[in-house]
């Protein structure tokens, strides 16, 4: 058996969106730029796809800037506010990807800005005070706060963040990469300058995402060259991505409660199955509370006894990381910071609508066993 559990790195492409991607690679070829038919036409489905998002967001379609993914996003996000809006202060948390972490900290290095992070308690809850403290001791600061932690799963409350951010006059980027098209964002409602989303993370294509910048703000540029994306972003665009992570998009918003009801099945199962076999399992963080927690992500943590522990996992076919992807080989920096203990394996579950109760059942049987061979 076969068991894909490892979708907060990246989810598989849906048929659908596939279907949908097909005819941009093979008939629909111009380039957008062109003023032929080969281009207009290509140029017509660009504008339209900007036009589904932004409604899907309740956004405007001038809003949306097609993007490489979310590392691009996040990063034109921050260099916004502080090349064009002339931020000198950021605000974040310890528990942010490196997406936004690595851009920080140099942007701190080459003293462009200066850095501080919110306090949090040991399961990684947000002080929103302290918070406060920041923005009243530093006005007109960018406060940088993802929605979804992508290890833990933890979830951040952006709407309140977002309100504190309006009192002080802050920008404020929350890094949407983990929970764009899991749950509904609506930017007519939340105070938020800058959203970053990834098609990859909800069955859409690798290689494409969007910036959601707020009207108002001169979006920076990171590359320099043609006048796509109302020359905001040059470069040719990725026209079957931006089909795909259209159609991805809208099929999530078709039942994204569905979608939400079903995956949290699977996440209660797992948990149950875990706390029942698994002899000192303890959850990351807020993990496994249900409104806590991102429903598509389980991190655990359990007695170091074997260092080939997901190696063994992956004998059985099963798929599943030891933190981010994008850390594996090296600690993880969001686990440090929850301060979980050296001597204990951590294993990062992460479903999708594609998992099935009989994988559940037979990830947590596989794991449980190789824990009593091990310690027997
Ligand atoms: N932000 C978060 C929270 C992520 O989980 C990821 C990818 O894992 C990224 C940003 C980067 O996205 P991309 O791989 O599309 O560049």
């Amino acid at each position: 058996m076969k068991v894909y559990l490892d979708n907060a790195a990246t989810t598989p492409l849906d048929k659908e969106v596939f279907e949908a991607m097909t005819p941009y690679l093979l008939n629909h070829f111009g380039n957008p730029s062109s003023q032929h038919q080969h281009g207009r036409e290509v140029k017509q489905a660009i504008e339209s796809c900007r036009k589904i998002i932004a409604g899907l967001l309740n956004a405007s379609p001038n809003e949306i800037i097609f993007t490489s993914g979310g590392t691009e996003a996040d990063n034109t996000a921050i260099l916004t506010a502080v090349r064009s809006a002339g931020i000198k202060h950021v605000i974040t948390t310890r528990f942010e990807h490196h997406a936004v972490l690595s851009l920080l900290e140099h942007l701190e290095k080459t003293g462009e800005i200066a850095l501080s992070f919110i306090a949090h308690d040991e399961k990684g809850n947000l002080d929103l005070n302290h918070l406060e403290y920041l923005l009243v001791t530093n006005p007109l600061s960018l406060v940088s706060v993802m929605h979804a932690n992508n290890e833990i799963g933890n979830l951040n409350d952006i709407e309140q963040i977002g309100d504190i951010c309006e009192k002080y006059d802050a920008l404020f980027h929350t890094d949407t990469v983990q929970t764009m098209g899991h749950y509904r964002h609506d930017v007519s409602k939340l105070k938020v300058h800058f959203l970053a989303a990834s098609a990859h993370k909800f069955h859409g294509p690798k290689g494409i995402g969007f910036l959601y910048c707020r009207q108002g703000l001169r979006p920076a540029k990171l590359l320099h060259g043609g006048g796509q994306e109302r020359s905001l972003r040059a470069g040719t665009e990725n026209i079957p991505g931006i089909i795909g992570l259209t159609k991805a998009l809208q099929l999530a918003y078709a039942d994204i409660d569905g979608h939400r009801q079903y995956i949290q099945q699977l996440k209660d199962l797992l948990i149950a199955g875990l706390t029942q076999t698994l002899p000192g399992v303890n959850f990351n963080g807020n993990s496994a509370l249900a409104d806590k927690s991102l429903y598509t992500v389980l991190s655990i943590n359990m007695p170091s006894l074997n260092p080939n522990l997901l190696r063994c996992l992956d004998e059985y076919g099963i798929s599943v990381s030891g933190g981010s992807a994008c850390s594996s080989g090296s600690s993880s920096h969001v686990l440090s910071a929850l301060g979980v203990e050296a001597g204990r394996d951590t294993i990062r579950f992460s479903f999708s609508k594609f998992n099935t109760p009989e994988e559940i059942n037979y990830a947590a049987a596989k794991l449980a066993a190789i824990y009593q061979l091990i310690a027997a």
